[in-house]
């Protein structure tokens, strides 16, 4: 293994502020995203805290699968190649997966939340996606001159009186001979991201505020951060005439305008949502009724949510 450059030290042995509950409020990107896209489901999820703790698979494969995978790039940038090679990571992902199955089957009082065939059905979508990895390790994560800065690396910036912002950031590699840092979130999808998806600004600004907090936070320039989604994909056309990757990678803008923008959202999610000593604001946030309300765990709620 070579020698950890000290500016990875310094990053991963740095002191973050501790977040004192007591007077003080979180917010995160999954808030935000929230709000955006309907502001009285943020209202009834965080300020009243109505939460919804109903599990789906989505999340359990999700969950299992950004494990495994970071689990397993930890042996390879903190280990060696050879190990990372050797790794039986289907039996790793069969592991976790059942596991955290049958813990979420116990928090929603001993139901099923999925059938023997779906589930079936994602575990083999997820090793098909591991098997394609591990094939494929020296496409996308080289190691000649390149560190794992981070897995799950901690973002704690003040952001108002009483107000933190509190991340993970799923995985940061640095290349030491251009000195720069690359900044990951792993998302599993069914079949890649389209056109659409790719453009969502609510999307980008996941990447682009980590990118401004890891400057803010670590002292990296911001030329020196680079910005991408890693995308695993469920499902690939089997029968297409060239190869089809399960990897799609995505970066998005996020030059100075995209930064602009990340604070202004930003900036506006704290002054309409809370007063300036950090106490939510005392007033109903606005509903937006649309196509994804099908989605929200509040849609047939009429008490909560009567979506008029
Ligand atoms: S059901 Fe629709 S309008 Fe009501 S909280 Fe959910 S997303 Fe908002």
């Amino acid at each position: 293994m070579s020698k950890k450059p000290q500016i990875l030290k310094e990053i991963q042995n740095k002191e973050l502020p501790e977040v004192n509950y007591a007077y003080q409020k979180t917010i995160s990107y999954s808030q935000m995203s929230m709000y955006r896209s309907c502001p009285h489901k943020w209202e009834l999820q965080y300020k009243e805290g109505h939460y919804n703790n109903d599990p789906n698979i989505h999340f359990t494969f999700g969950t299992s699968m950004h494990e495994v995978i970071q689990d397993w790039l930890t042996v390879l940038y903190e280990e060696s190649s050879l190990v990372a090679d050797d790794m039986n990571l289907e039996e790793l992902f069969q592991e976790k997966f059942i596991t955290l199955y049958q813990e979420e089957y116990k928090k929603f009082k001993n139901t099923h939340y999925s059938s023997p065939e779906e589930l079936r059905e994602f575990f083999e979508d997820g090793v098909a996606i591991l098997n394609f990895l591990q094939k494929k390790r020296s496409t996308y994560f080289s190691k000649r001159g390149w560190h794992l800065a981070g897995i799950e690396l901690p973002i704690v910036m003040n952001v108002g009186n009483n107000l933190v912002y509190k991340g993970f950031i799923d995985m940061v590699l640095y290349h030491e001979p251009t000195n720069k840092f690359y900044i990951y979130d792993i998302k599993t999808s069914r079949s890649g991201w389209n056109a659409k998806a790719k453009k969502d600004e609510t999307k980008q600004m996941q990447l682009v505020l980590y990118k401004k907090f890891f400057n803010e936070q670590y002292g990296i320039p911001l030329e020196d951060i680079e910005v991408e989604f890693f995308i695993v994909k469920r499902k690939i056309w089997e029968n297409s005439d060239f190869p089809i990757y399960r990897v799609q990678l995505h970066k998005p803008a996020a030059g100075k305008n995209k930064l602009k923008k990340a604070d202004r959202i930003l900036e506006e999610f704290i002054s309409e949502c809370f007063t300036p000593k950090g106490k939510y604001q005392d007033k109903k946030h606005a509903k937006v009724v649309s196509p994804l309300c099908k989605w929200c765990a509040f849609n047939n709620n009429k008490e909560l949510c009567d979506k008029s």
